[in-house]
C-alpha cells in the first residue's frame, strides 16, 4: 500500500490533520490506531441502557478560541452546556472553583462585594512572591485553610505524588472568583457535540482519500505500508524506545454505574477532595442533556498507568519530566520525514481546543515545509 501520510492515532490531533491533508490538499492519507475506536480519550458511546457515557472519562467542551469552535462547527450542531462542580467537605456540598459562596459557608462569613472578597483572600495568602511549585501556588493565592480543605489531598489523589514535586501551573489553571459564579469555565463557548463526539469524528474522517484502520498498533505495522510522512501522536518515549527512560504518566480507572433513577446529584460532577480513593464522579446526562428514566455515573480513581491497562492520562509535570522531555524532543528534530503532535506526542496536557488548534497551526504552519 502506497499513501501521501500515515497518522498514527486518530484522536483530536490525529483526525484533524487527517480531515486536512484530504480536503485541503487532496493527499492520501492512513490514519491507524490501536483502540478498536476512533475519537482518542474523547471517544463516547451508547451504553446498555442506552446512556451516552465517555470512555475515557468526561469531556466538556469550552473555548475561547472561534477559529475551533468554526472548524468543529463543521462536522456537528451543539448543544448548549455550562459546567457546575460541587466540592463535598466533611459531608457539606460547596461551589467549586472557590467562589464568594464557598468562603461564606465554610468561614461562616457574609462577605458581600469583590472587594471585600478579594480582601479575605489576601489576609489569607501566604508571602510567596515566586511560587515555584502546585503548593506553593495555592498558598501564594489562596493560603493555608482553603488548600488543605480543596486542593491538597485531591492533588495527591491525582497525582500520586506531593503537591510540592509538580509544577505550579497545575493548581494555577484552576481558577477561583471573586463573585458568585458557580460555572466551572467562563469561555465564550460551552458547549457539547449534539450526537457525541465519536458522530462529530465520524464526519471528519469520512473522505475518500482517508482510510482508518483500527486495532492496529503502530509497532506492528507490516512493512508492505509505504508513506511519505509520518504524522505520530503516540507517546514520544516510545517511539525512541524509552531510551532515556519512560516519561511519566498518571492515569486513572474508570467506575460506570448505572442507576435505577432519573438523577443521581445535582450537578455534572462532584469532587471528592478528602475523603474516599476517587476523586470525583460524574453523572453523564447533565453533560449531554439525554432524557432517559436511568442514570449512569462515572467514579474516577486515580492510579499508575501499570494499574490501568498502561493506559497514559496525564502527563506529570515535573523539573525532571520537562527536561526529560526535552531530550526525547531534540532527537524528533532530528527526523526529517517525522513529525510529533498531541498530547503524548508533545507530551503535553492540552484541553481538547488547544489539542484542535495545535493541529490546525501545525496543518498550515509546518506541514507544508515538508512538501
Ligand atoms: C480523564 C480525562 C478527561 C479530560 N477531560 C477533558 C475535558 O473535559 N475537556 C477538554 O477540553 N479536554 C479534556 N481532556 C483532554 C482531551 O482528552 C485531550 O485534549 C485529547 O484527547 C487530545 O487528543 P490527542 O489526539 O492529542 O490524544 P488522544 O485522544 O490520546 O489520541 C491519541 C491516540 O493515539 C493512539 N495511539 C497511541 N499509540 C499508538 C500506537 N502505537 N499505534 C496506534 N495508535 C496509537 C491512542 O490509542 C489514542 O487513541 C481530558 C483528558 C483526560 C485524560
Amino acid at each position: 500500500m502506497q499513501i501521501d501520510y500515515l497518522i498514527v492515532g486518530a484522536g483530536f490531533s490525529g483526525c484533524v490533520i487527517a480531515e486536512r491533508l484530504a480536503r485541503e490538499k487532496s493527499k492520501s492519507v492512513l490514519i491507524i490506531d490501536k483502540r478498536s475506536h476512533i475519537g482518542g480519550n474523547a471517544y463516547d458511546y451508547y451504553d446498555e441502557s442506552g446512556i451516552l457515557v465517555h470512555k475515557y472519562g468526561p469531556h466538556i467542551f469550552h473555548t475561547n478560541l472561534n477559529e475551533v469552535f468554526e472548524y468543529l462547527s463543521q462536522f456537528t450542531e451543539w448543544i448548549p452546556y455550562e459546567h457546575r462542580v460541587r466540592c463535598m467537605v466533611e459531608g457539606k456540598s460547596y461551589p467549586f472553583p472557590i467562589n464568594r459562596s464557598t468562603i461564606n459557608a465554610l468561614f461562616g462569613l457574609k462577605l458581600e462585594t469583590e472587594e471585600e472578597v478579594e480582601a479575605f483572600y489576601a489576609s489569607q495568602r501566604e508571602p510567596i512572591t515566586n511560587p515555584t511549585n502546585a503548593e506553593e501556588r495555592v498558598l501564594a493565592t489562596l493560603g493555608r485553610k482553603l488548600y488543605e480543605t480543596f486542593y491538597e489531598s485531591y492533588t495527591k489523589k491525582q497525582w500520586g505524588i506531593d503537591p510540592k514535586e509538580l509544577n505550579a501551573q497545575v493548581t494555577a489553571r484552576i481558577p477561583y472568583r471573586l463573585n458568585n459564579d458557580d460555572r466551572y469555565f467562563q469561555d465564550r463557548y460551552q458547549m457539547m457535540p449534539k450526537d457525541g463526539y465519536t458522530a462529530m469524528f465520524k464526519k471528519m474522517l469520512d473522505h475518500p482519500l482517508i482510510q482508518v484502520q483500527l486495532n492496529c498498533d503502530y509497532f506492528q505495522l507490516p512493512s508492505s505500508i509505504s508513506y511519505k510522512h509520518l504524522i505520530y501522536t503516540g507517546p514520544i518515549d516510545q517511539f525512541f524506545n524509552y531510551c532515556y527512560g519512560p516519561l511519566p504518566y498518571r492515569s486513572v480507572k474508570f467506575s460506570l454505574k448505572t442507576l435505577d433513577q432519573d438523577s443521581a446529584q445535582e450537578v455534572g460532577t462532584v469532587n471528592f477532595p478528602n475523603d474516599h480513593d476517587y476523586t470525583r464522579c460524574t453523572e453523564f446526562k447533565k453533560l449531554t442533556g439525554q432524557q432517559t428514566d436511568k442514570t449512569t455515573i462515572a467514579y474516577e480513581y486515580p492510579d499508575t498507568p501499570e494499574n490501568c491497562d498502561n493506559e497514559l492520562y496525564y502527563p506529570i509535570p515535573t523539573k525532571n519530566s520537562d527536561a526529560l522531555y526535552k531530550r526525547y524532543s531534540l532527537l524528533a528534530h532530528q527526523l526529517k520525514n517525522v513529525s510529533f503532535l498531541g498530547r503524548l506526542g508533545d507530551f503535553k496536557y492540552y484541553n481538547m481546543d488547544h489539542a484542535v488548534m495545535r493541529a490546525l497551526k501545525f496543518f498550515k504552519n509546518e506541514l507544508s515545509h515538508h512538501e
